[in-house]
């Protein structure tokens, strides 16, 4: 059985994806999905950053898009309202404030910036030269835990995104996972497994699948998503992401309502 809903949705308004919200929602209706959540990149809080996300002026109307489409397909689809937004230490405050500004289903955090540096960015892969895989991983992890200990995110997304051109681990860093997967659980938050790293060269699903064994095992619960950025990708690889999620020994899977889990679904 496929997951019944895409989590992780992006819009126009962030200025690197393409096509409508109407457009997200016909393909997931083609698809066959019964919910998907729109959870485009929120506003940086320590400075604007056009093309990688929408700006603060901009919250009303990407809640405006949805709320369009939310009430024009509602009896074929329900339709969540999220948010994507940064992890960004010493700005929690900002990021609250911002993240409390509607009243969004969930909010996905990710760490895409380790010291100011976005590493998953192509216009800023040259700077891997500068960094220690290694070192890079152990920062990311670190960030991860403090992301699900701020109490800001209700789901944690591609969490293990410095993979995404290639880069992996010298070292056994089995241990960090343990102890993100143990401050997971303490924290409440739940782990996205995220197709879209099969779309980038690392050609894989995020998280690896020891990686989401060690969540499992930890009993941090899970969603899908597809990180769309373009229509076409809705739902994408979900077959595969429900091998991945069986192998990993998940059974279940969850979905949020009012930044709560609404409903555990079985994964058979
Ligand atoms: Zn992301
Ligand atoms: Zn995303």
């Amino acid at each position: 059985m496929l997951p019944y809903a895409d989590n992780h949705i992006h819009s126009s308004l962030c200025g690197h994806a393409i096509g409508s919200p109407e457009d997200y929602v016909k393909q997931a209706l083609k698809t066959g999905l019964q919910e998907i959540g729109f959870s485009d990149h929120a506003p940086m809080v320590h400075k604007p950053m056009p093309h990688v996300t929408m700006s603060l002026k901009e919250l009303p109307l990407y809640q405006a898009m949805i709320e369009d489409v939310q009430k024009q397909y509602a009896t074929q689809i329900s339709i969540k309202i999220a948010l994507e937004a940064d992890f960004m230490p010493g700005y929690e405050n900002k990021t609250e404030a911002m993240t409390n500004s509607y009243p969004y289903d969930y909010i996905i955090g990710s760490v895409h910036f380790i010291d100011d540096w976005a590493f998953d960015d192509p216009a800023h892969r040259e700077y891997w030269k500068n960094y220690n895989v290694d070192d890079v991983f152990r920062k990311y992890y670190a960030l991860l835990r403090q992301s699900a200990q701020s109490g800001l995110y209700q789901i944690i997304g591609h969490c293990d995104l410095p993979k995404k051109f290639g880069a992996r681990p010298s070292l056994d860093l089995s241990h960090e996972i343990k102890e993100t997967a143990r401050v997971f659980k303490d924290s409440g938050v739940a782990i996205e497994i995220n197709t879209s790293g099969l779309r980038k060269p690392i050609a894989e699903i995020y998280p690896d699948l020891n990686s989401l064994k060690i969540y499992h095992d930890f009993g941090v619960p899970l969603v899908f998503g597809s990180d769309a950025h373009d229509p076409n990708d809705v739902g994408r690889d979900f077959e595969t992401a429900v091998k991945w999620a069986l192998s990993a020994g998940y059974k279940e899977y969850v979905i949020f309502k009012n930044k709560k889990i609404e409903k555990v679904l079985p994964l058979l």
